[in-house]
């Protein structure tokens, strides 16, 4: 009978609602970076440069070149569960962007200073941004004041700073600045591997570490980007890959078994642009190396998998790095028998050699 009874059920203030969610979807920089590049790719952007701090603690900050939030929106899209990308059910059983949750930025904001800079490309739509880039900030509190003149080109910036000030329980979890931003690039990386036609610069403490200039749709520029990801030579090691089903495709790039690797370290599997780690997938992957892979080493791929959305559903984790197929067996068959096939062909009159 002790204390139980006499506390009375409460609705947690908003600003505690978001930091709770917060520590689903933002554990630690890299997620933080993961959240604001998707909302770039999903504005339509062609270039994307990341500015870090310190790990990405002390400060990020992701400008991008899309579409920009008119001001009379910018409040919004800190709000909790306010998004542009579903309006209903049908919406959500068929996304198509990155994003859908509205969670991202009022979660990322509660657990860190933001500040959200915006301008709109001139039209009817935005006759209010009076043809400029405006600014909000989240206050400590989790209130945000009214918008303020900046200075922006057409585009969005989202800078952050102290991420987990005010839960320390959190930041207790971060390791050094450099264990943080080795799981940032590696966002990065894995991100700019399925979007060659977008720009990406990633700058550590002002030094250069990423710089990638968006390919202009041609295979060599698609290489070329293979290739600064994964090291020279990926792309004359492996071998291009397009398998169609009637309603699945999956195309991309295997490394020829001869070139297998050491570790698991270059497998990048994308449904529908995202990238995933499933267990169906890697399942039906490593059964269609068996025969051609010697015992110990691992297979090396950029896979692609286009499926209708309503075929998977992709809410299933706050962070989304898990998808649900909804004809499992289907798609494991599909993939287990277009690599195979591929592998088959291409292992022809190629004699074993071992590299990574
Ligand atoms: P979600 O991405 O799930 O919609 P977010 O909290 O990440 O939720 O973003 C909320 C909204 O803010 C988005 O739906 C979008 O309208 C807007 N937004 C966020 N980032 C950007 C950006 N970089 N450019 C343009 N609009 C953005
Ligand atoms: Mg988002």
């Amino acid at each position: 009978f002790i204390g139980v009874m006499s506390t009375p059920i409460r609705i947690l203030p908003s600003h505690l609602v978001n930091q709770i969610a917060a520590g689903e979807v933002v554990e630690r920089p890299a997620s933080v970076v993961k959240e604001l590049i998707e909302n770039s790719l999903d504005a339509g952007c062609g270039r994307i440069e990341i500015e870090v701090e310190q790990g990405g603690v002390k400060r990020l900050r992701v400008r991008d070149d899309g579409r920009g939030i008119p001001r009379d929106q910018l409040a919004l899209a800190l709000a909790r569960h306010a998004t542009s990308k579903v309006a209903d059910l049908a919406d959500l059983e068929a996304v198509a962007t990155l994003g859908f949750r509205g969670e991202a930025l009022p979660s990322i904001a509660s657990v860190s200073r933001l500040t959200l800079t915006s301008r709109t490309a001139l039209s009817e739509a935005s006759a209010c941004d009076e043809g400029r880039a405006w600014e909000v900030t989240v206050g400590a509190d989790g209130q945000i004041e009214d918008p303020r003149p900046a200075a922006h080109p057409v585009g969005t910036s989202v800078d952050l700073r102290d991420l987990f000030f005010n839960t320390p329980a959190r930041r207790k979890f971060l390791r050094s600045d450099k264990t943080e931003f080795g799981h940032l690039e590696q966002v990065v990386r894995r991100i700019a591997l399925a979007r060659p036609d977008i720009g990406f610069q990633l700058r550590h403490n002002g030094r250069p570490v990423l710089d990638l200039a968006a390919a202009n749709g041609d295979d060599a520029g698609i290489l070329s980007r293979l290739d600064r990801l994964l090291g020279n030579g990926f792309s004359a090691q492996s071998l291009a890959l397009d398998a169609s089903a009637v309603d699945l495709r999956l195309h991309g790039w295997v490394m020829r078994p001869a070139f297998s690797r050491s570790q698991a370290d270059q497998q990048f599997f994308y449904v529908n642009g995202r990238m995933v780690r499933d267990k169906l997938v890697t399942h039906a992957v490593r059964q269609a190396f068996s025969d051609v892979l010697h015992h110990g080493r691992h297979p090396a791929y950029v896979l692609f998998l286009e499926i209708p959305p309503r075929m998977v559903d992709v809410n299933v984790h706050p962070a989304k790095h898990e998808v649900r197929f909804r004809e499992g067996r289907q798609v494991h068959d599909f993939l287990f028998r277009s690599l195979q096939r591929r592998l088959s062909q291409g292992t022809l009159g190629v004699s074993p050699v071992s590299a990574g």
